[in-house]
């Protein structure tokens, strides 16, 4: 499975996080405490490889992406009809993600929704 996040590969720990295409350079911050930690949750910065769908794994930069990125394909099978999941191309345009899935076998699906969720104010 490939990630492009506007037309840039993501997925691994050089290119960063599937979800919002940071890595452990750009997704994190040195706390007063000494730990660096994820921009996205506080947290101790983790950056680990997690199963998407089966035998397949992407790069996260927390569990938090983790669990939207498998919210996202799991509602594009459910909406969409999409089985072995080739492309996840990923826009973000202001308050606005638009993500395209396309399978194997060539169908695809879009979803279009607010990005509230890429980041817990
Ligand atoms: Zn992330
Ligand atoms: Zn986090």
């Amino acid at each position: 499975m490939r990630v492009l996040m506007n037309d840039r590969e993501v997925g691994d720990e050089y290119a960063g996080c599937a979800l919002c295409g940071d890595n452990r350079r750009t997704g994190t911050y040195l706390s007063i405490d000494g730990a660096l930690r994820c921009k996205v949750c506080g947290k101790p910065w983790r950056g680990f490889y997690q199963e998407v769908m089966a035998g397949i794994k992407l790069y996260f930069c927390c569990g938090e992406h983790y669990r939207e990125f498998r919210r996202i394909i799991q509602r594009a099978v459910a909406m969409g009809n999409v089985t072995r999941i080739k492309v996840v191309s990923i826009f973000i345009n202001g308050g606005e993600r638009s993500i395209r899935i396309e399978d194997e076998d060539g169908k695809e699906i879009t979803i279009n929704e607010p990005t509230f969720n890429l980041t817990h104010a």
